[in-house]
């Protein structure tokens, strides 16, 4: 970092949380791109701006308590960080996963507040969940912890103040017990205080598309704009298989792309045939079951255990979907070797920092994570709209809104990168455009 500003402010974050390492990574790179920005505005010193930027408005941790099927009393901790409101309610997902921590919340709320301010509508950034691990569990446990994490968190939560969604671990399942147990808590139907709901109560069409089908168009986009070719005729290499990566592996496949791979935390399956999605929606979506299961119903393809191998298989265009620091620099550098032109997050922070400066420094197309997978959140502001109007759109309706917001963003995020003097750098393109959305909107505000 140039800025002695903002190495100060860094320094900063370290030594207030020491073991917040995600954290750490995630504002290091977003003050890393600043440097030109605070060079240009020396008020956001005095305002103590960038100082108000990294620390979260509020933090709620609370106990989440439920009782399991055996009769057993467990326990588990809730969290919503409330980050960043100068743009809109805080908005984010809740991410129910064993590794969930005040670090790993705090990286994804930070990133949201960049992301939803790319997607150009009236969102604030922030994220919550809770270490209860659904795997496993049977619906009637889910329910249970769903209703007990809610009978805290609602009295945090309202259609101006912050709207939670889904993220790992919470899809329409989980998203529908949380909104029962609201509205029986309150009494009344606020269909906008949560998003990803089921369509017969307020959710939107296309949203549980939006995340994997948003990545490919703006993908689509930049392969189009930076490097005059498509999706039409590429071998892809995705992985993960939620709800992003299902989504993501659709769009591909329908834009012409052959996907070859995808994972779960245990392993990966390779089918030089192209994925049959059919297969991977009846596995994961028909009955939660192991990606394992594909190779052994689908001839010719292959399962390999671990998560890692996945990036040595050759392709030209990759899509992370999984989960944060998926890809390291070794496997970065076997991304480049297999000649790879594109690598497209529909993760959160799925590249260490050593991984993306190894796709910068081979100079192959890199769209960061706050900007490819910004369709998710678009459209869940649009089931927002949707739900303020009493009114639902088509899916084309829907689908055309958000191709337009991908593009725009591609296009806000290229344009700024070439406002910086680092053309084509998409990752500084996003976190300067992101930010000052919401920077001017901080100073407008005072100091609060
Ligand atoms: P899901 O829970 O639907 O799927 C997650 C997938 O990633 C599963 O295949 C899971 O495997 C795998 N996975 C999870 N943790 C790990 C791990 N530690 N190592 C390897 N694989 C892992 O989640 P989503 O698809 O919704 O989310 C995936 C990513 O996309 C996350 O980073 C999320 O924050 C991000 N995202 C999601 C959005 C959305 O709309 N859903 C919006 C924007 C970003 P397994 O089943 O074995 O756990």
């Amino acid at each position: 970092m140039k800025s002695a500003y903002l190495q100060r402010v860094y320094d900063q974050v370290v030594a207030r949380d020491p073991g917040e390492k995600e954290f750490h990574q995630a504002v290091y790179e977003v003050l890393e791109s600043l440097d030109v920005i605070v060079e240009k505005h020396p008020e956001y010193e005095k305002a103590g701006l960038m100082e108000r930027f990294v620390e979260p408005e509020r933090m709620i941790l609370f106990r989440v308590p439920w009782v399991d099927d055996a009769g057993n009393v467990q326990v588990n901790r809730g969290y919503r960080i409330q980050f960043n409101s100068a743009i809109g309610p805080y908005k984010g997902g809740l991410r129910l996963h064993p590794s969930v921590n005040l670090s790993i919340l705090k990286f994804l709320g930070f990133e949201q507040i960049l992301k939803n301010s790319l997607t150009g509508l009236p969102i604030g950034g922030g994220k919550g969940g809770s270490d209860f691990d659904p795997h496993g569990k049977s619906d009637a446990e889910v329910m249970r912890f769903c209703q007990s994490f809610i009978t805290e968190l609602y009295r945090h939560i309202g259609q101006f103040t912050d709207v939670p969604a889904g993220d790992i671990g919470t899809g329409a399942r989980e998203i529908g017990y949380m909104f029962g147990q609201y509205k029986r808590i309150v009494d009344a139907h606020e269909a906008g205080i949560l998003t990803g709901k089921g369509l017969s109560y307020g959710g939107s069409l296309a949203r549980t598309e939006a995340t994997g089908y948003g990545l490919c168009y703006l993908t689509e986009e930049m392969l189009k704009c930076m490097r005059n070719t498509s999706f039409a005729g590429k071998t892809v290499v995705i992985s993960g298989s939620g709800n992003v990566a299902i989504f993501a592996t659709e769009k591909a496949t329908q834009l012409g792309a052959k996907v070859v791979t995808m994972s779960d935390s245990n392993g990966y399956i390779y089918d030089p045939n192209g994925i049959q999605l059919d297969v991977v929606k009846d596995i994961k979506l028909g009955h939660r079951g192991r990606i394992k299961e594909y190779a052994e119903r689908v001839p010719g393809s292959t399962y390999t255990e671990g998560c890692s191998g996945v990036w040595t298989v050759k392709c030209d265009i990759a899509l992370p979907c999984a989960t944060q620091n998926e890809i390291n620099e070794e496997s970065a550098k076997a991304i480049v070797a297999g000649g790879a032109m594109a690598v497209a997050e529909g993760a959160n922070m799925p590249s260490t920092p050593e991984a993306i400066k190894v796709y910068l420094d081979a100079g192959i197309l890199y769209a960061p994570a706050k900007a490819a997978n910004a369709g998710g959140v678009a459209t869940s502001a649009l089931e927002m709209s949707q739900n303020s109007m009493r009114y639902s759109w088509s899916f084309e309706e829907v689908d055309a809104k958000l191709h337009d917001i991908m593009v725009n963003i591609f296009h806000n995020i290229y344009d700024a990168s070439k406002e910086c003097g680092v053309e084509g750098n998409l990752m500084v393109g996003a976190n300067v455009a992101g930010f000052l959305k919401v920077a001017n909107a901080m100073m407008a505000h005072g100091i609060v």
